[in-house]
């Protein structure tokens, strides 16, 4: 029988500073499964720094620019200066190296005055790279038997600079070429989560936040039997921890619950995630890299005891909302697929939150692309836009065919504010567009009514098997 390998993400506030690298040192090494890959993004920070500094730069603000990354520099050195010396001159050499190729990167932009795509995604990199080579080391120290692997070595992609997708074949093939061996031989190869490369080996990333995703390429590509993502929460919480205090761990939750979510704004998963999870049913857990021994959130097929009750609630601001309105007859025949299909063109996630019989509501967070696919549906349909939406979701599996409690719950959302509507776009959601001020007090109405006045959860909390 294959060995079993987990697959482990540690975000970028688990690797913050030298205290942080050496929490997950200890969660690393205390991991009992036979094989393990760690995957992990850039320190805090860093991504947003790296991308910054290109701004300033080719705004000509060059001395700025490289001052501003100096300071994330010194935090990757102070980090390499907890190692032993001879691990630690390596970190250093490498740390001042990159610190070279960063400086010739902004002075280049800075005469050329155009940080194009590409090389936003040639300098996004080295915060994973950078990470990845140093929790290497740190590994190695513990006696560890670490090994840095490029994950460009691993990822492969189209040329969607910023927003790659990666290809599923050359990916599975290159990804088990560089870590099999290394698994083989008891090693615990260590990569970047984020970057990847094209075909031709130019780099490129795979979005914001979206090392979570590479984690299960990762578990997908090799088999694994688990991927866990350590971040600095509890697991998946009832709502998002920095508007509601009282959120509490969601013990378990379906792919397609925890998809939902996540497309609907809960930070703690890159909304494509769970696609390679649920495709190879690989399990994914969400743990706290500040308090392993809580069991956090176990993502996986199984939740029939969980049916028809409110799990989470997400929320996204910053919206613009298109409501498409056009003829019932075009509406019940090639509607949505012509807006599919402009939504596809501008490569753009255009989130359908509300269908009638004449037309269609959709939001999206990208303003750049927007006039740009105003115009095009305006030959579908009349359009009409409006800014600053929030979107609510209140997920749970189920929550559409479980009649009692569906009525409980849309009671329950018309006692918080009985001018908002809601609707549903899956059996798992209802979804409500709302003015973005008003995201905060309608959001801690709602899950104290849900989750504190028990309208719809589950109070069968326990059934992890
Ligand atoms: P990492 O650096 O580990 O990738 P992120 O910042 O991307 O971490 O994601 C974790 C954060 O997601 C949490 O600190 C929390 O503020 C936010 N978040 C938003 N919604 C939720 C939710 N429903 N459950 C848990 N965390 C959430
Ligand atoms: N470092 C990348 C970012 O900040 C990826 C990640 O953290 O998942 O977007
Ligand atoms: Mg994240």
């Amino acid at each position: 029988m294959p060995a079993k390998v987990t697959v482990m993400k540690f975000g970028g506030t688990s690797i913050e500073d030298q205290a942080a690298f050496e929490r997950v040192a200890q969660i690393v090494a205390s991991d009992k499964s036979e094989r393990t890959v760690v995957v992990v993004s850039a320190m805090s920070r860093v991504t947003d720094a790296l991308l910054s500094s290109l701004q300033m730069a080719a705004q000509g603000e060059i001395k700025t620019a490289l001052d501003s990354i100096d300071e994330h520099l010194e935090r990757h050195l102070q980090v390499a200066s907890g190692l032993r010396a001879s691990a630690r001159a390596d970190a250093t050499l490498l740390i001042e190296s990159v610190r070279r190729e960063i400086g010739d990167l902004l002075n280049a932009v800075s005469f050329s005055r155009k940080p194009s795509a590409r090389l936003q995604d040639n300098i996004a990199s080295y915060g994973e790279r950078l990470s990845a080579c140093l929790l290497a080391a740190v590994l190695a120290e513990r006696g560890l038997p670490a090994s840095y692997v490029d994950a460009r070595r691993c990822i492969t992609t189209d040329e969607e600079h910023g927003k790659a997708n990666p290809l599923p074949g050359l990916t599975t093939q290159r990804t088990c070429a560089a870590l099999e061996p290394l698994l083989k031989a008891g090693r615990v190869p260590v990569m970047g989560g984020f970057i990847a490369a094209t075909i031709r080996g130019v780099t490129t990333t795979l979005g914001r936040g979206s090392s979570d995703y590479t984690a299960t390429l990762v578990s997908a590509a090799l088999g694994a039997s688990e991927t866990q993502i350590w971040t600095d929460v509890n697991g998946v919480l009832t709502a998002d921890p920095r508007l509601i205090k009282t959120a509490r761990t969601v013990p378990l939750l379906s792919y397609g619950e925890a998809a939902e979510l996540a497309r609907f704004g809960a930070k703690v998963l890159h909304p494509k995630t769970i696609q390679p999870a649920a495709q190879h049913k690989i399990p994914v857990s969400i743990r706290n890299s500040r308090a392993p021994e809580k069991v956090g959130t176990l993502i996986c097929a199984r939740t029939e005891a969980a049916q028809g009750a409110v799990k989470a609630i997400a929320h996204q601001t910053g919206m613009t909302m298109v409501e498409v309105t056009s003829t019932p007859a075009f509406v019940a025949n090639g509607f949505l697929h012509a807006i599919r299909r402009i939504a596809g063109r501008h490569q753009t996630a255009l989130n359908i939150v509300a269908t009638s019989e004449i037309g269609v509501s959709l939001a999206s967070q990208e303003t750049s692309a927007l006039a740009l696919i105003v115009d095009d549906l305006r030959q579908v349909g009349s359009v009409e836009v409006s800014s600053d939406r929030a979107i609510i979701c209140c997920v749970g599996e189920g929550l559409q065919s479980a009649a009692g409690s569906a009525s409980k719950i849309r009671s329950a959302l018309r006692d918080v504010d009985s001018t908002l509507s809601w609707c549903s776009t899956s059996s798992n959601n209802f979804i409500s567009v709302l003015d973005e001020a008003a995201v905060g007090t309608v959001i801690s109405l709602l899950h104290h009514e849900i989750f504190e006045n028990n309208a719809g959860i589950d109070e069968r909390t326990d059934f992890r098997g």
